[in-house]
């Protein structure tokens, strides 16, 4: 059943692509893990896929001890800034920052590292009071400050949009989140880029790629639907 579920979803990736005349190879699936077990993750890697995402520090870390040590971890959760300490050396991307103050302990628990730390800045583009992320118009600004930090590296934008029963009502978030990461790109500012958008779960991918997203994040899509063992 996963690996049906992975091919459909590889498939749509394709086809998504295809419609909008972009290589395949452009898209990077990262499948998310969060709530589920490290054998039903097991099953995913052992299909040869490397790229997988959680939301919780502790979840990750956890998954991170016992799975294998080639696979791409990403934070796309929100990250407190005492949590820090225990990722920065775990993952390939962190997608979620939101302010000076967490790209300011990134960069300080980088330099213990002695490494740079590839991270997105996350976007509240539809600006909902629920969600985390930084509003469009506090993006660039933000950038700019953080591009002076030692240790931390950013590599592009990161949203969460809305929940909707049509995925093409996502399609003017997505395009707001492509054409900021455009103007900012065009700033050439030092030590940042724009090459990655991180933007489409489940529900609207499709639509994402057609609209420029260079990593999609998927959960439901491929283990199906969540059970939340614990209270949120
Ligand atoms: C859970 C989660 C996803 C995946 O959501 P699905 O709808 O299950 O595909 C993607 N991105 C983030 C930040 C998440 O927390």
């Amino acid at each position: 059943m996963l690996q049906e579920n992975y091919k459909t979803v590889q498939q749509k990736i394709r086809n998504a692509c295809n419609r909008c005349g972009r290589e395949y190879s452009e898209v990077t699936l990262i499948v998310v893990g969060k709530t589920q077990s490290v054998e039903m993750l097991q099953k995913i890697y052992d299909l040869n896929h490397r790229d997988f995402g959680e939301n919780k520090v502790q979840e990750l870390m956890c998954k991170y001890e016992v799975m294998q040590k080639d696979i791409r971890w990403h934070l796309i959760g929100h990250l407190q800034q005492n949590k820090v300490k225990y990722i920065v050396d775990k993952t390939c991307l962190i997608h979620s920052i939101d302010s000076l103050r967490l790209a300011e302990t990134i960069s300080k628990e980088a330099g213990k590292h002695n490494r740079t730390v590839p991270v997105l800045i996350e976007v509240n583009v539809s600006d909902e009071k629920s969600k985390f992320g930084v509003k469009v118009s506090e993006t660039l600004p933000l950038i700019e400050t953080i591009s002076s930090l030692p240790g931390i590296s950013i590599q592009g934008l990161m949203s969460i949009a809305p929940y909707v029963t049509n995925p093409q009502e996502n399609r003017p978030v997505f395009k707001k989140l492509k054409k900021l990461s455009v103007d900012i790109e065009n700033k050439n500012i030092n030590n940042v880029t724009m090459n990655v958008l991180s933007m489409g779960m489940t529900n609207d991918y499709e639509v994402a790629i057609e609209e420029g997203a260079t990593i999609v994040r998927v959960g439901t899509g491929i283990f199906g639907e969540r059970y939340y063992k614990m209270q949120q």
